[in-house]
């Protein structure tokens, strides 16, 4: 099923105007548009699919490519980028909050939790598909639940990362009202989002990878998400720039438009994305929002 969103999940409003047509690349090849808020500005997927027809989107190779195979100097490459985030993600929890009790939502096949669980985190984990939550739970031995909304009733933590998980949520309000329960006193919330007010997203437009449609539901800017936060009383303490981002951002974008992945553009467009960011804004290809209430 196809839903339409009415009203701006950020300030309520009514009007919105079409902002872009994207199609999606990686799996059904479908075309899907961006609309913006009149009021906020903020970029949003409409019409979507609803959350009980959005699985077959994700189901790809290429969208899952990113788990094991090793074959070729490009997936070396970003074997050797995600070995560095990951150890990157892990020295920035422990420098905003003492070890305790971390809840990793949306996590994946489970590295980030066998790492923190490896560093003295006590950490659990929320997980959506079946089969990549199992994955997670032999891959870390961690406790990890299915259904957001439902889990870990009357816990709360010290730290609660959402690593690229924010604009997949249907349930976008509810989400945000339950993370927010479940945040202990002090403790810090952290989310990575794409950022559309980037050089690379200007740059590559419809093509820009990281609009991700129907997947990405949202498109996040410092601006709009610091006001969705503020909606449930959380407030953006710190930004970290997600510098990687920008050079494989460039590098599927290069590809979606011609079909062919233009290296040699993509390390110039990189370059060019973050050296842009630290000159306006810090608007990063993607950035990790540090927030406490
Ligand atoms: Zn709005």
């Amino acid at each position: 099923m196809v839903e339409n969103v009415t009203s701006c999940p950020v300030c309520g409003s009514g009007e919105h105007k079409l902002f872009l047509s994207c199609r999606d690349y990686t799996v059904s090849g479908e075309a899907f548009n961006i609309r913006e808020c009149t009021q906020c500005e903020f970029k949003f997927t409409s019409p979507r699919p609803s959350q009980d027809a959005i699985g077959p989107y994700y189901q790809s190779e290429a969208y899952i490519s990113h788990s094991d195979s090793t074959a070729g100097v490009i997936n070396k490459l970003y074997h050797a980028v995600r070995r560095k985030t990951l150890a990157d993600k892990v020295n920035l929890i422990n420098q905003l909050h003492p070890k305790g009790t971390l809840l990793d939502i949306g996590c994946g096949t489970g590295n980030f939790l066998k790492a923190c669980t490896d560093a003295g985190w006590l950490t659990k984990g929320v997980e959506a598909d079946p089969a990549t939550r199992q994955k997670a739970i032999q891959t870390s031995g961690c406790e990890v639940q299915a259904d957001l909304l439902q889990a870990y009733k009357g816990k709360k933590f010290d730290v609660i990362t959402l690593w690229h998980v924010l604009e997949h949520l249907h349930q976008l309000e509810e989400s945000l009202l339950k993370i927010k329960g479940l945040l202990a006193k002090e403790a810090v919330l952290v989310i990575a989002v794409p950022n559309s007010g980037s050089f690379d997203a200007r740059y590559y437009q419809q093509y820009w990878a990281a609009y991700d449609v129907p997947r990405h539901l949202y498109h996040f800017n410092p601006d709009t998400l610091s006001k969705l936060l503020a909606k449930y009383g959380l407030k953006v303490a710190d930004t970290k720039p997600m510098k990687f981002d920008a050079f494989y951002i460039s590098m599927l974008s290069t590809k979606y438009r011609s079909g062919k992945t233009n290296y040699v553009e993509s390390v110039k467009n990189g370059l060019l994305s973050n050296a842009w960011a630290a000159r306006n804004g810090n608007n990063y290809s993607s950035i990790t929002y540090v927030i406490s209430l």
